[in-house]
C-alpha cells in the first residue's frame, strides 16, 4: 500500500534521502518541510518531493512516516512540537541526527504514552556539502544506516523502515543510542577536533615560518580534510556529546604525554613500537578493505607533464561517474601519483584502474 511519508529539513540528507525513497517506492507521496524557499524549489523542481511547505505542523498529520533531517537542537524542538499535534495512530517518526541520546532522550520524554513510534536513525554519509542542490540518490550506497532503537521501537517498526529505505542501499544496523554517541565520539566527533585543532595550530606555526604552507603535502592533507566540514553541524554535535568527548580529549592528553616522554628520554624501543602498534592496528582496520563507512574510492596516476595527459584520461573513463578530480602539482613528496580520481564505489575504481592500465604506460596506484 502507497504510503505517505514527511521529510522534514531538505538539506543534503533530507533531499538525498527522498531521492532513495523514490528509487524504490515511485507510488509513494513524498510532502517536505523546508524553512528557506531554495531547497524547497529545488525539491520540487527536481521531483525529489511532491509537495512543500514552510509550516511544518500543516503536513505532520497527513504521514504514516516522519523524517526528520535537521540540525539536532531543532530535530528536539519538532518532536516537542509533534506531541502535541494530531497524528496518524501507528505514524512513525525518526531523524538523521550525528548524535542520538538527546533526541532519543527527548522522544521518550515528549511521545512516551503517544499512538506513535519512534526510532532514532543515524545515516553515516555525509559531506561537506549542503542544501538540496547537492543531493545525492547514491549518497548512503554501502554506508551504514543505524537505528537505535528504544521503547517506542518495535520490531515491526525497524521492519517498515528498512523497507521505506531499501532504495538507499544502506548497510542498516542496531545498536544502542549511548554507545552509538560512544563509539561515534572516538572515531567521528574526536577526530574533527584534532583536524580543527592541527589546522589552527599550523596556520599560526605559518605565519612566523611561512614555507609551512608550500611544504604541506599528502599526509597534512590527509590529516586536516575533515578541518574543512560545516562549523553549525560540528557544534551542535560536540554540544550534544559533551561527557563523552570530553572523556576522548583527556585520554588523548595522556597519550600525547607519554610519546613526548619518550622522546624526551630518547627512548627508541618505545617510539618504535608507539608506531608499529598503530601501523599494525590501522592495517587490521575495516577501512582497509574499502566499503565500510568510506564512501569515496580513490586512485592516483602518475602521469607525465605533457599536454592533453589529462584529457586523454578523462577520456578512457567516459561514461563512469567520477567523485572528484584532484591534480596535485605543488609537492610530489608523499603524494602517489599526481592525479587523484575519487570514485563512488569500488566497481567504478576497479573499472578506472582497468581502464587506465590497459590502455597507457602511467603508474596506477590505490592507496
Ligand atoms: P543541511 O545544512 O544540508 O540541511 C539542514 C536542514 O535543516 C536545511 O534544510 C535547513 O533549512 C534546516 N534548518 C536548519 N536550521 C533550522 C531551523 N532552526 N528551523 C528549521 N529548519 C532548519 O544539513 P544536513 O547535512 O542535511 O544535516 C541534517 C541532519 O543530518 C543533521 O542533524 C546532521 O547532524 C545529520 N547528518 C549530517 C551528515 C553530514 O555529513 N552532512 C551525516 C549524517 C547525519
Amino acid at each position: 500500500m502507497a504510503k505517505t511519508v514527511y521529510i522534514a529539513g531538505l538539506g543534503l540528507i533530507g533531499a538525498s534521502m527522498a531521492l532513495g525513497i523514490k528509487r524504490d517506492h515511485p507510488d509513494y507521496e513524498i510532502l517536505g518541510y523546508n524553512r528557506s524557499q531554495a531547497s524547497r524549489d529545488i525539491a520540487l523542481k527536481e521531483g525529489m518531493i511532491d509537495r512543500a511547505t514552510d509550516d511544518f505542523a500543516s503536513f505532520a498529520p497527513l504521514a504514516d512516516i516522519i523524517i526528520l533531517s535537521l540540525p539536532i537542537k531543532q530535530t528536539i524542538a519538532f518532536i516537542k512540537e509533534l506531541a502535541d499535534l494530531d497524528l496518524k495512530e501507528g505514524v512513525i517518526i525518526s531523524d538523521a541526527g550525528s548524535t542520538k541520546s538527546a533526541i532519543v532522550d527527548a522522544a521518550e520524554q515528549y511521545l512516551a504514552g503517544k499512538p506513535v513510534r519512534f526510532v532514532g536513525a543515524h545515516p553515516m554519509a555525509g559531506s561537506h556539502k549542503t542544501g538540496a542542490a547537492s543531493a545525492d540518490v547514491n549518497l548512503f550506497e554501502n554506508a551504514y544506516y543505524i537505528f537505535t532503537p528504544s521503547s517506542l521501537t518495535g520490531q515491526d517498526t525497524l521492519e517498515e523502515m528498512k523497507d521505506l529505505l531499501s532504495g538507499l542501499h544502506a548497510r542498516f544496523i542496531e545498536i544502542d543510542a549511548k554507545e552509538h554517541d560512544r563509539v561515534t565520539s572516538q572515531i567521528s566527533h574526536f577526530p574533527h577536533i584534532l583536524a580543527s585543532s592541527l589546522m589552527e595550530q599550523t596556520a599560526v606555526y605559518a605565519q612566523e615560518h611561512e614555507m609551512a604552507r608550500r611544504f604541506a603535502a599528502g599526509g597534512f592533507r590527509d590529516m586536516t580534510r575533515i578541518a574543512e566540514s560545516e562549523p553549525g553541524m560540528w557544534t551542535s554535535i560536540l554540544l550534544s556529546n559533551r561527557e563523552t568527548i570530553l572523556e576522548r580529549i583527556e585520554d588523548f592528553k595522556e597519550r600525547l604525554d607519554e610519546v613526548g616522554q619518550a622522546i624526551s628520554k630518547g627512548d627508541e624501543e618505545q617510539i618504535w613500537n608507539f608506531f608499529n602498534q598503530a601501523r599494525e592496528q590501522r592495517q587490521a582496520m575495516e577501512i582497509h578493505k574499502r566499503g565500510g563507512v568510506d564512501s569515496s574510492y580513490d586512485l592516483y596516476v602518475d602521469v607525465p607533464d605533457e599536454e592533453d595527459v589529462i584529457l586523454r584520461i578523462l577520456e578512457l573513463l567516459r561514461g563512469t561517474s567520477l567523485v572528484n578530480i584532484h591534480i596535485n602539482e605543488e609537492n610530489r613528496e608523499d603524494i602517489h601519483g599526481i592525479l587523484q580520481i575519487s570514485f563512488k564505489n569500488a566497481q567504478d575504481l576497479e573499472r578506472a584502474e582497468h581502464l587506465i592500465t590497459e590502455n597507457t604506460d602511467y603508474t596506477v596506484v590505490i592507496k
